[in-house]
Formats: C-alpha cells, structure tokens, sequence
C-alpha cells in the first residue's frame, strides 16, 4: 500500500523509485524543476514588489505562488498527477505570456521571450507532440499578434508595468538556469535511454546466439539419435524381409509380419520425429520420381491392412480405374508417409466397423492427374471444437487419447505441413462416435516416359554373380545381413571394417562396386571415396562407389557426389532398392 507523503517531505525520491522509464523519469524531473524554479522566482517578485510597491505585480505574483505551492505538492502526492499538473502549469505559462505582453510590459521583452520558450520546451518534454504544438501556437501567437498589430491592442488607459530592477534582472538570470537545467535533464535521459538500449541490444544478441546454438544442438542430437536408431533397425527390417522370403509355417508368418510391421512402424516413428525437425526449419523438398500411384498406394496399404486385421476391423482400398496403370512424377516416401499416418491413425481410432482408403480421379488431362484421397473410418471420431487443434504439433483430441490410444500428436501436423509442400490441404469431416473422414486433393504430374521404367523386376530373377563387390561397413549386424542378402543373389562380397581397410583392398584388388558406409571409424566414408577416386590406376579409381548412410543431414546427396561417390541408399533400405542400385536401375 502507497503511503501518504507528509507535508513536510518535498523529495523527488518516492516519485522517482517507482517509474523505470527514463524519459518519464526526466518528464518528472523537468516539472520539478520548473515548479521549484517557479516558486524561487514569485518569491523574488512578491519581495521587489512589496519593496517598489507594485500591486499588481505583487497580487500575480502571490496567486502564482500559492498556485505553485499546491501543484508541487500534488505532484508529490502521486506520479499520476502529473498530467494535471503540466497541464496547469503551462496554463499559468500562457497567462504568464499574455498579460505580460498585453499589461504589464505592453511591448516583447527578454522575460516574455524566455517565457514563451521556457513553455514550447517544456509542453514538448513533458506532454505529446499534439499538445506541444497546441500549446507552442497559443504562447508564441501574442507576440505574433504584438508585431502585427502593435499597441493597438493594449489595454486603454493603463501604463506598463514592468518588474523593478533588481528584480527583473534576477528573473532574467533564473529563467536561463531554468532553461539550461530543463536541457541538461533531458539530454541526460536521453543518454541513459541510448545506454540501455545498447546493453539490451548486447544481452538479445547473446540470447539469439544461446537460441541458436541451441537449435543446432537439437537438431545435431535428433540426427545422431536417428542415425544410431536405423543402424539396428536396418538389421532388423532387412532380416525379416529376409525371412520372409524362406519357407516356413503359418504361425511363423504372422509372428515375421508382426516382427516386420513392428519395425516398420517404429522406422516411421522415427522419421516422422526428424521429418518434425525439419519442416520446422523448411529443410524438406520433394523429390520428383516416376511411380505407378496404383502400386504406391497398394504397398502402403499391405501393412495398414495387416494390422486392420489384427484389430478384427475391415479394410477397404478403392483406386478409381482411371488411376490404374498411370505413371505419374511425385515424392513416393512423402504419399505413403501420408496416408500411412492418416489410415493408421483411422485403424488405431476404430474398434469396430471398417477403414477405408478411396482415391477417386477428379480430373486428368494430357499432363495433370488430379486424384481425391479419403480415409474413412467408423472409429471414435472427434468433436467439432477439436477439428482444428489436432493438427497443431503435439496435440491429440483429448488428454485420455495417450493414455488410451498411445501416440505422440505429431501425425497430423506432419500430415498438414507435408500436404503444403504438394499446393494441398488437409480437411476433416467427424463427429464423436460417427466416424471420421479426412480427405485431400493432389494435382500430380502424369509420366511421358515408358511405363516399365517404373517397375521393379521379380526378386526370384535377381542374380549378381557376374560383380565383384566390397562392402565397407564397421557394423557387424549389417555386415552378417549382407552375407546373407548377397547369398541369395549368387554373390559372396568382400568386406572391410572401415576406410582405411576398403582402401587398402582396392588398391590390392580391383572391384566393380563398392557399398560405402559413411559413418566407419578411422577413415570415414567421405575420406574413403577421395582416395580411391585418387588413385593412379583408373581401373581402381574409377570404382562405382554407392553410399550407404543412416544419417540424415542436410546436403547429403551433394555431399556425397562431391566426395565423388555415385550414389547413395539411406539405411534401412529395402532389398530390392538395393538390388537396383547395384544394377544401376532407377529404385
Ligand atoms: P497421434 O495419433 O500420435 O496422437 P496425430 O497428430 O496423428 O497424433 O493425431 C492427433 C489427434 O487427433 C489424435 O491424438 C486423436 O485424438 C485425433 N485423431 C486423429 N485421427 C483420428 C481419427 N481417425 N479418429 C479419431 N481421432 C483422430
């Protein structure tokens, strides 16, 4: 609680404590000044007017101070006051002008002027501008008017007045103490604004820097993590694919499945999380790669129907027959990642009832194939209120939904960010317990090329006994996993544990391809590819080199090309695109 200034208490301090802006500080020293000025000056007044007996001086002079006495000690009271006061104030100032120019000197003498600039000073310092000007108008139009129109607008009958001397000379003295102290006071406020300014500006830029080494310290954790992560995974996914190939009992496929799609799922988790990361910093693009979008979207939908089945829930994929068989140039990883968050959320929402996933053409020309997707469910659905704020990152529809459901709230907020890349946006239509359904439109391009360019060729044909192939990989896992994927394919590879072992390798035997891990201790598989590529020999040097990364930072595939590798297959990979790259085939 405030508490009550005495009478006798004239300091500035309890004013000045609580106001932290600099300018409203000088603000409130300046009226104090002036006042205080004020008060010294109409004491000077009364006693030279009392001593020459100059009534009318000496009645003003009184007013004025009595007038001054009280708005000092109002502005004491509060700091609120303060408009008021200055108000007043420059009311006085204005009376102060006007009957000096009009009564008492009847002419425009030094006080006069030093008046009129003591009030265009003060109304600018310590009011708006809007006022300032106001105020500066009034108390210079007098003297304007005095030029003009001279002493045809004094008073009849009535003789000037002026302060006797010294008192006149005193005042005169005073108002440019008053003046050079309202100046110096600003000038000081001003100073110290411009100071903490720059020491702001010095503590925001360190707080950008600590930001941003923040953020690249997320994103280089997020890259490591999801590169330690598909590392394992690559076994993991590459053995059961593996697996499932050989012949084995019905109870054996579904535990593979499950092994697979468990994985699966887990790698998708897993890019999802680093997709998060950097669409935030608009460091994804598309990629254009021609594709059957029947085939696409009959892939992704092999492993959302598993585990619909799982569920004992139905799952329906209807593909327009205008769709079939077209070959169209889109970004395949970004459609499946799509509709698997969008139909996996609609299987893991549903308990009874069907999942459906339906594309049907809304329009196709000579170049441009516009396909609807939707995914519908008969699931839980979601509450007109909470249609928007699911796709915010990290929100799900209610607080039980993680509990009951699991989950992360990144799936739609990927989703929506994705579909902006493709000039697409995501709608929904639900209602609790009637099911939900999201849909979205793509114009996709249509493919002029042929058509078998974008098939792969059966898994049953694949043979590599005709190439002679190291592998360059510090990770024993993967290493027992190429032994047996190459097994399969007629093929025994060499193998080197790092860099420095595949090029001691080749410069002691020539290969037709080399798989290159980039991440191998000593040598790292960057520092590999430039040796080999300056080797003397060109039967050594001109090895192809294919790139096999888990990692994900930017500019990979440049700065693969630029260590002179040919090209590049992210970890975990899929067999076939593996197959394919080694026999220079589009994947
Ligand atoms: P997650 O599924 O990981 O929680 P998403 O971003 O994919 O995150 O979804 C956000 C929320 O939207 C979900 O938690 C759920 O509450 C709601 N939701 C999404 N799809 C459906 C659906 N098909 N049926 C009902 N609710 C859904």
């Amino acid at each position: 609680m405030e508490t009550p200034v005495s009478f006798l208490n004239w300091s500035l301090h309890k004013l000045l404590k609580t106001e932290g802006d600099h300018f409203h500080k000088a603000s409130i020293k300046i009226i104090f000044c002036l006042l205080a000025f004020s008060l010294i000056k109409a004491s000077i007044v009364i006693g030279v007017a009392f001593h020459y007996q100059q009534d009318l001086q000496l009645q003003r002079a009184v007013v004025m101070l009595v007038i001054y006495t009280i708005l000092l000690k109002f502005l004491l009271a509060d700091k609120a006051n303060m408009r008021v006061v200055a108000h007043v104030m420059v009311w006085l100032g204005l009376l102060l002008i006007w009957s000096n120019v009009f009564l008492f000197a009847q002419s425009i003498n030094i006080l006069t002027l030093q008046f009129v600039f003591m009030l265009i000073l003060g109304s600018f310092c310590i009011m708006n501008p809007r006022f300032g000007i106001i105020y500066s108008v009034v108390a210079t139009l007098p003297v304007i008017l005095h030029l003009v129109f001279g002493s045809k607008l004094h008073l009849e009958g009535i003789s000037p007045n002026e302060l006797a001397s010294p008192g006149y000379e005193m005042m005169v003295v005073l108002n440019f103490v008053t003046i050079v102290m309202c100046h110096y006071l600003f000038q000081q406020s001003f100073k110290s604004n411009i100071e903490e300014k720059e020491a702001l500006n010095k503590q925001l830029q360190v707080a950008v820097k600590e930001a941003n080494l923040a953020a690249e310290s997320k994103s280089e954790f997020l890259s490591t993590m999801t590169h330690e992560l598909r590392t394992p995974l690559n076994s993991v996914i590459g053995i059961s694919q593996l697996l499932m190939q050989d012949s084995h009992s019905r109870e054996q496929e579904v535990s593979l499945q499950i092994l697979k799609f468990s994985a699966e799922n887990l790698y998708s988790l897993i890019n999802n999380i680093l997709d998060f990361n950097k669409l935030g910093s608009d460091k994804l693009d598309l990629e254009d790669i021609p594709v059957h979008l029947d085939d696409l979207v009959r892939d992704t939908c092999l492993g959302l129907r598993f585990q619909a089945q799982q569920k004992e829930i139905d799952f329906v994929l209807n593909i327009d027959e205008a769709i079939n068989g077209r070959g169209i140039i889109t970004d395949p990883t970004r459609i499946t990642q799509i509709i698997y968050n969008l139909a996996g959320n609609a299987i893991k929402f549903t308990e009874q009832g069907s999942v459906s996933v339906d594309l049907k053409v809304l329009r196709v020309n000579e170049q441009i194939l516009k396909v609807r997707f939707s995914v519908i469910d008969t699931g839980i659905g979601i509450s007109a209120d909470k249609q928007e704020a699911i796709f915010e990152s990290f929100t799900q529809a209610s607080v039980s939904t993680a509990r009951n459901f699991g989950g992360t709230g990144l799936g739609l907020a990927i989703v929506k960010r994705l579909l902006l890349l493709f000039d697409s946006g995501i709608q929904v239509e639900s209602a609790p317990g009637a099911g939900s359904t999201f849909y979205f439109d793509i114009d996709f391009k249509l493919h002029q090329g042929p058509a078998d360019s974008l098939t792969e060729g059966p898994e049953a044909d694949f043979d590599l006994r005709d190439l002679k192939i190291l592998v360059a990989e510090d990770n024993h896992m993967n290493r027992l996993l190429l032994v047996k994927v190459f097994a399969r394919w007629n093929n025994k590879p060499e193998f080197a544990v790092n860099g420095q072992e595949a090029i001691d390798k080749i410069n002691s035997n020539p290969y037709d391809v080399v798989l290159m891990d980039l991440h191998m201790p000593l040598v790292d598989g960057f520092e590999a590819a430039r040796a080999i590529r300056a080797m003397a020999d060109p039967l050594r040097s001109g090895v192809r080199i294919i790139a096999l990364t888990a990692s994900v930072s930017d500019n990979l595939s440049y700065k693969i090309r630029e260590a002179g590798m040919d090209d590049f297959l992210y970890k975990p990979f899929k067999l076939n695109d593996l197959y394919l790259k080694l026999r220079r085939m589009p994947v």
